[in-house]
């Protein structure tokens, strides 16, 4: 009797083991989990002027301080935000291939997917990145291939009235990155569907980047600071080379 209920017992508590094992070594989806902080602090070199984050990645906040609904990541930001004037050039962050454009909805607004092969970064994986609010629909066609900071679309408000920002709106970029081990993707609606992706801070992107130049280093607050590599409005790379680079201009001092 009590050999049975033993292995009852041990029956009992391997599935849970398994169970929360299982569930613990699960990435984040898109959708699922939520948008954790990674705890990257940019830092832009003193010889320009950069646009920088108005709201990070991961923040139960929004750039005016007021709380973000549950309802989207559980409240963390899903992206980051760089506060613009409208028509702003954006830039692709690395090169890649338009796959997905589209427009309109609430919150979504006019929006656009670029795929960036491991040969286009020089990462072992593939990046997806999404920029939205866009002035209007972008004139690049689907399956055009971008450049490391060529300007794919102009900054906007669209899809960011009627709630929170009123009938102004917010002028912004909301731009978030997926990282998957894989090439294959699909597209529903204004998402990607990654199989094995999970979204993640883009300034770790930076980090990678920057990375394979030994260029990251350890603050003394224990928070990783990241120098982010950019395109100036005259046209110039830095670090030169770079294949990643901030999705707005910086100006030179
Ligand atoms: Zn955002």
């Amino acid at each position: 009797m009590l050999s049975t209920r033993a292995l009852f017992l041990f029956i009992v508590v391997t599935g849970v083991f398994l169970l929360l094992s299982n569930a613990l070594a699960r990435p984040p989806s898109r959708t699922g989990d939520m948008a954790k902080p990674s705890g990257l602090q940019p830092v832009f070199p003193d010889k320009i002027r950069c646009i920088e984050i108005a709201s990070p990645y991961g923040s139960q906040t929004r750039y005016d301080g007021s709380r973000r609904p549950k309802f989207r990541f559980g409240g963390y930001h899903g992206g980051i935000d760089l506060s613009l004037t409208e028509g702003t050039p954006l830039l692709a962050i690395a090169s890649g291939t338009v796959v997905k454009k589209g427009g309109g909805e609430r919150m979504e607004g006019n929006f656009l997917w670029l795929r960036h092969t491991p040969e286009d970064t020089g990462f072992s994986y593939w990046v997806y990145s999404k920029y939205q609010h866009l002035q209007s629909l972008p004139e690049l066609q689907i399956g055009a291939k971008v450049r490391v900071g060529q300007v794919i679309a102009y900054s906007g408000k669209t899809g960011t009235t009627g709630g929170h920002y009123g009938t102004n709106g917010y002028p912004h970029l909301h731009l978030s990155t997926l990282k998957s081990s894989n090439d294959k993707y699909q597209t529903k609606g204004s998402n990607m569907l990654v199989p094995d992706s999970y979204l993640i801070d883009p300034l770790m992107i930076y980090h990678e980047a920057n990375s394979k130049l030994k260029e990251s280093v350890d603050s003394p607050s224990g928070k990783k600071t990241i120098t982010i590599p950019y395109k100036t409005t005259d046209g110039n790379i830095w670090p030169p080379g770079m294949r990643v680079v901030w999705p707005v201009a910086c100006r030179p001092r």
